[in-house]
């Protein structure tokens, strides 16, 4: 890629202060790891983002869609490509009756608590994922029984050919931490979602609960990025690593959470191969123990040996 002749396509539409060349990932990512990228780029609005990925598609330069990096680990030695940033710049959020459109930059909690305040019920299970909108429509986040699947009703997705459609429910194939925005390559622009009227103080209470449940359970005071395994049929990934006596675990600065075993934590200094190292020593563990393969649910960026 020829960083120079992609920054100065990017420059005809997007700031130069929103162009940073060998940025840190580690500044990005709720893990605090990873190693520069080539370009950063945060378009402002959904125009500005589409011109950065047709930029990118046409010059055959490798790209990244970042919202939160909630749910991401960057290789040590970064990104070879342009990291298109999707989060508050693009965030715009609508309350009409009993629906939502929030575009994809937007705070999943912040929509939750905006569907609270306007006393929608079906959005209280996200009022502590910490990812975009964006980013939970490609990876169907999910909590406590509830999951986008359940309440969004349209996506608004750029598609490989740069076209803008609409993607309805029963089109999106969602299922467990996955969508079909995975396999389509397609960029979620904006999302509908449809909640149903409910009581304020019912909302709150739920969201108070889970809020709670959420914070006695989860390492919340050290940097990590959710559960790094799906939950394989039958079992419960936090509970078998606990009882392979796992918990506290460390190689490098990563550790087995002490507080949620399906954690891993930075404890400092972790750098992405001290993480993938625990991955690894975390499943053949478990497979011998249990003979059951753990599927990572964190998605990885950049190169791994
Ligand atoms: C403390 C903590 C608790 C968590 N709890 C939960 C939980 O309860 N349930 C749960 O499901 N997850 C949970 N997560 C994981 C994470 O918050 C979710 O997966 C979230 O949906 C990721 O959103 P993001 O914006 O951070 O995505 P990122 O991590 O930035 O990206 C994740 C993937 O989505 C893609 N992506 C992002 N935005 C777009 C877009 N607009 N268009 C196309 N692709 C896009 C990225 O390219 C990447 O492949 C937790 C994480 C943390 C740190």
């Amino acid at each position: 890629m020829n960083i120079e002749k992609i920054v100065e396509h990017l420059k005809c539409r997007i700031d130069e202060k929103y162009i940073l060349k060998g940025e840190s990932m580690a500044n990005h990512t709720t893990y605090k790891i990873g190693g520069n990228a080539d370009i950063f780029v945060i378009p402002q609005n959904k125009e500005e983002l589409i011109y950065c990925i047709k930029v990118c598609r046409e010059n055959r330069a490798e790209y990244f869609i970042l919202g939160r990096g909630s749910n991401l680990l960057v290789s040590d030695d970064g990104f070879r490509g342009v990291i298109i940033n999707i989060e508050d710049n693009i965030s715009k959020i609508e309350v009409n009756d009993d629906e939502i459109y929030a575009e994809a930059g937007a705070g999943l909690i912040n929509v939750s608590y905006k569907a609270y305040i306007n006393s929608l019920s079906g959005m209280e299970f996200a009022c502590g994922i910490p990812g975009t909108v964006g980013g939970a429509v490609y990876m169907n986040a999910g909590a406590y029984g509830g999951e986008m699947k359940q309440i969004v009703t349209e996506v608004e997705a750029l598609d490989q050919n740069n076209e803008v459609k609409v993607i309805y429910n029963d089109e999106m194939r969602f299922d467990y931490r996955y969508s079909a925005i995975q396999d389509a390559n397609y960029v979620v622009l904006s999302v509908k979602i449809k909640l149903t009227k409910g009581e304020k103080e019912e909302i709150k209470n739920i969201r108070e609960r889970l809020r709670l449940h959420r914070q006695n359970g989860q390492p919340l005071d050290l940097p990590n990025a959710g559960s790094v395994f799906k939950r394989p049929e039958g079992h419960y990934p936090g509970k078998m690593i606990e009882d392979a006596g796992l918990k506290g675990y460390t190689i490098g600065g990563a550790q087995i959470s002490e507080k949620h075993a399906n954690f891993i934590v930075n404890t400092g200094d972790a750098t992405a191969k001290n993480v993938i190292e625990l991955i690894k020593y975390i499943q053949d563990e478990v497979y011998n123990l249990y003979g059951v393969q753990l599927k990572v649910e964190v998605k990885m960026l950049g190169e791994f040996e």
